[in-house]
């Protein structure tokens, strides 16, 4: 399942809306549900992005799909059941696993049957199915607890598996979403890209070994681990230099694990404006996400929602030559094999350069 974390847009006339004004729920009345507040613009929901069919690609607000389902099932307070069963916020959510996932799929099941008859369009109504362009894409795990990332690129010079994985922290307020702009910081600075796999813990991870590490991810995200080059080199100031607001785009979705069998198979490149950079596949990874997992949890207890970004192909911006640093106008891509895309435009002043 790739899951979202999404927002509702205003009316396709492009009025805005008033602040608080509810959007495409018109079949509640008909299936006797209480109007929710929540399906508002710009209020936060979890959903799943369909994959085939006409619908392919638009977006299901899990919770809703639920309640309705649950309200179609003569279910006692649909709404408030679907509440405690799915949570909207990603995190919460994340914390219920795997309660939580088996009830996401029985709801997006829901749907999928529902949109394959001839009576979808009540579905449609009632807030559950909304189109790509009608929702705006939100990091999956909006405010990670934690961010852990892997110092160094892959393949390692000279052979790799050696030693311990270097980790640092970067700042959970530096996450933002696959429609975000990356803010180049008003204090300059030489910003760098790193196209990277995101890992998100799904279930708490603490002295776990190796072998049974990956049972504690829930799944996978593409990640652009930025920082700015002069902190990181000077005196070791990776936190710093890599939690700048904007410094950790995430998503576009979370994609579950059970999609991504073999973390360690997957191709990942990156471009900015087009022009390639980073590619590589995460088998060169010089430790593999069990590894990293395993040995993060023996120093520290991995919650769900947590997120480890596990090291960069090589091909970065500074690496090259001449180096090639982010500037005003450019567009990162990130792409992770089965996982997908992640764009994001820089915007910022080149101040201080
Ligand atoms: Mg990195």
């Amino acid at each position: 399942m790739h899951l979202v974390t999404f927002e509702r847009r205003a009316s396709d006339d492009g009025r805005r809306p008033a602040e608080g004004e509810r959007v495409g729920a018109m079949g509640d009345a008909a299936l006797g549900l209480e109007s929710l507040d929540s399906l508002t613009v710009g209020a936060r929901r979890l959903g799943a992005v369909l994959g085939e069919g006409s619908h392919a690609g638009d977006v299901v607000d899990l919770n809703r799909a639920l309640a309705i389902k649950l309200a179609c099932d003569d279910v006692g307070a649909p709404e408030a059941e679907a509440d405690s069963l799915l949570p909207t916020d990603a995190r919460v959510f994340l914390r219920r696993l795997p309660g939580s996932l088996d009830s996401a799929r029985a709801a997006l099941d829901f749907v999928q049957d529902a949109l394959e008859r001839y009576d979808a369009p009540d579905v449609l109504r009632a807030g559950v199915v909304e189109a790509r362009a009608r929702v705006r894409l939100c990091a999956p795990v909006p405010r990670p607890g934690k961010i852990v990332g892997v110092v160094g690129h892959y393949p390692a010079a000279g052979g790799a598996g050696g030693g311990e994985p270097v980790l640092f922290l970067k700042a959970p307020s530096a996450v933002i979403g696959p429609e975000d702009e990356i803010r180049l910081p008003e204090a300059g600075g030489q910003v760098d890209f790193e196209g990277e796999l995101a890992v998100v813990i799904g279930l708490p991870a603490r002295r776990v070994g190796e072998g049974a590490a990956l049972s504690h991810v829930a799944g996978y995200c593409a990640a652009n681990d930025l920082s700015v080059r002069g902190y990181r080199q000077a005196g070791g100031q990776h936190f710093i230099g890599s939690s700048c607001d904007g410094f950790a785009p995430l998503g576009p979705a979370l994609v579950t694990a059970d999609e991504i069998p073999d973390p360690q198979a997957l191709a990942i490149r990156s471009a900015v404006s087009g022009e390639p950079m980073q590619s590589g596949r995460t088998k060169e990874m010089p430790f593999p996400v069990a590894r990293i997992v395993a040995f993060a949890s023996r120093l520290m207890t991995l919650e769900p929602g947590d997120v480890l970004l596990c090291g960069a192909p090589a091909g970065a911006g500074e690496s090259r030559v001449p180096p090639r640093y982010l500037r005003d106008g450019d567009l990162v891509e990130v792409e992770v094999e089965g996982v997908g895309r992640l764009r994001n435009y820089v915007r910022g002043s080149a101040t201080g350069w």
